[in-house]
């Protein structure tokens, strides 16, 4: 059975006092979930002090982005080794954000994906579809392309340590959620390709989240599919209240 996963992405929010308030909320309001495991992405800048104070908590901590090489004359970049130094677990790549503004392409998310994994960092890899690829009927060959592309050089032992988040651009930070049926279709089409790549067994031990304006109303609905293992949170992780609330919701009962 896959363990829940609940990953909170503060984006370009948070100041290091502020990081720290908000894990310290997490931390005594709820010292100890059950089986989910549960990260924070706070950013660079409040890293360490985040890693440091969730050192003997459950909380994991995940940066939000890495450069491929490990290092050099790539001003204003930080590489995987800086992010395990800083105590990060885990990185977000590839979000749709970081696609959308800063030029990432499948390409450089499949060298990302190998420059954590060199750095023993749990890539959490984002795919989804724009709204105008959705109306054109084009997702699943969107997410097909985005899957195959990003992971393309995994063996199915690393596969099968990482963790894969769908998240449908037009749902990002919109308020507008796919609905359970539409997440579960995809979540399973990503499993199938998965699959198709690298076999039944690290398919099935993929955690393959859903995100996109995920709340504490809809996130047990989402969290009930079969395929959807846990959430990416955006504007709801920066709430303590709001994200426990998901967290709770992710026990599989
Ligand atoms: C995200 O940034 O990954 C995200 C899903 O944001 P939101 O929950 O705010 O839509």
């Amino acid at each position: 059975m896959r363990t829940p996963f609940i990953a909170g992405n503060w984006k370009m929010n948070r100041t290091i006092a502020e990081s720290l308030e908000l894990v310290r909320a997490l931390h005594y309001g709820l010292p100890w979930p059950g089986e989910v495991d549960v990260v924070v992405a706070p950013p660079f800048t409040a890293l360490r002090a985040v890693a440091d104070f969730l050192e003997k908590s459950y909380i994991g901590v995940a940066a939000q982005n890495l450069h491929w090489e490990d290092g050099g004359a790539f001003t204003g970049e930080i590489s995987g080794a800086f992010l395990k130094d800083a105590g990060a677990d885990y990185v977000i790549i590839g979000h749709s954000e970081r696609r959308r503004l800063f030029g990432e392409t499948d390409e450089t998310v499949a060298k990302k994906i190998g420059a954590a994994l060199r750095h023993a960092l749990v890539p959490i890899a984002c795919v989804g579809e724009t709204l105008e690829e959705r109306e054109a009927g084009r997702a699943a060959e969107v997410i097909e392309r985005q899957v195959e592309g990003g992971l393309a050089a995994l063996s199915a032992s690393e596969a099968a340590g990482i963790v894969l988040a769908y998240e449908p651009v037009w749902a990002i930070g919109t308020g507008k959620t796919a609905s359970p049926e539409q997440a579960q279709e995809v979540h399973a089409i990503v499993r199938g390709i998965l699959a198709r790549r690298f076999g039944a067994e690290a398919a099935g031990a993929i955690r393959i989240l859903y995100g996109g304006s995920v709340t504490p109303a809809s996130s047990g609905q989402l969290l009930s599919q079969a395929d959807v293992d846990g959430a990416l949170v955006g504007g709801a992780s920066l709430k303590a209240e709001d994200f426990m609330s998901i967290i709770r919701s992710a026990k599989k009962v």
